[in-house]
């Protein structure tokens, strides 16, 4: 298992997952580098809800999905609210989102679907992204974990949504933790540590570092993962980039490192027509 970061077409960078089937979906964590916006967006700004110019980044997200081999035309985007609903999307959602914000599917952080050729697309500056594929039921999914998201166990929430809703078995769902802001960088305060550490018992270890006193930082990697493994997904079906986006911030979007006003990376994941 391993994360794979590289130019998928001239100038665009994107990760990628090598446990993740090539043959079952296309999927892909976009860099910033190789787009049209300015800056503080610049460039591949993936996100219509940030005060980049719209066009910008309607033609960023066609240089991204075609980079990809997919239609952005038909990509379906959420309106994310650092919640834990998820939403399952069919052909009749196909472009919501795609070119105007407003019409996003609403308040949702997660998205799963068993259509094939729907691409699936999720906006990320430092909040961590997780991919979900079930290559047996042919279904993907892709999480929205922030703080809030994550201590609400949205990862969690979103493989049981698939297995109520594709019959998808634990251990057959492959999940890839993308670029995220790291415990490198991560400082939390009092309040985020102790709703943590309620959350995830028995886990300060590997949870919290304290680099200096008084200053205590969180993996979100590691809090994801944990709870994908109490859930019972098998531990090497669970792959984690282990990118700091704020160390990265040259080639990553990074909500701290930016300095807040910033673009989007974003997570988007498609099923492939069966051959
Ligand atoms: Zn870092």
């Amino acid at each position: 298992m391993s994360f794979q970061l590289g130019q998928i077409a001239p100038g665009i960078w994107s990760g990628s997952f090598s446990s993740f089937p090539a043959g079952v979906a296309v999927h892909g964590l976009s860099g910033r580098l190789g787009g049209v916006s300015d800056a503080p967006y610049a460039s591949l700004d993936l996100a219509l809800h940030v005060g980049d110019v719209p066009s910008a980044v309607i033609e960023n997200r066609q240089r991204y999905l075609a980079a990809l081999g997919l239609d952005a035309s038909r990509l379906v985007t959420p309106e994310q609210v650092h919640g834990e609903t998820s939403a399952r999307v069919t052909a009749a959602e196909a472009g919501r989102g795609a070119l105007a914000y407003a019409d996003s599917i609403a308040a949702t952080d997660a998205l799963i679907t068993d259509e094939e050729d729907l691409p699936l697309l999720l906006c990320f500056a430092d909040c961590t992204p997780i991919l979900f594929l079930d290559p047996v039921r042919r279904a993907v999914g892709i999480a929205h974990g922030g703080w809030k998201g994550t201590v609400r166990r949205i990862a969690a929430k979103t493989v049981q949504r698939m297995q109520q809703d594709f019959g998808s078995r634990l251990e057959d769902i492959l999940v890839g933790i993308g670029p995220a802001i790291g415990p490198c960088c991560y400082e939390v305060g009092s309040e985020v540590v102790d709703r943590f550490r309620a959350a995830f018992p028995g886990h300060d270890e590997e949870l919290f570092t304290e680099p200096q006193a008084g200053s205590v930082h969180l993996n979100l990697w590691a809090a994801n993962r944990i709870q994908l493994e109490e859930l019972g997904i098998p531990h090497a079906h669970i792959d984690c980039a282990a990118v700091c986006t704020a160390c990265n911030h040259a080639i990553f979007y990074s909500y701290r490192a930016d300095g807040g006003r910033t673009g989007r990376m974003a997570a988007v994941i498609a099923l492939k027509k069966q051959s």
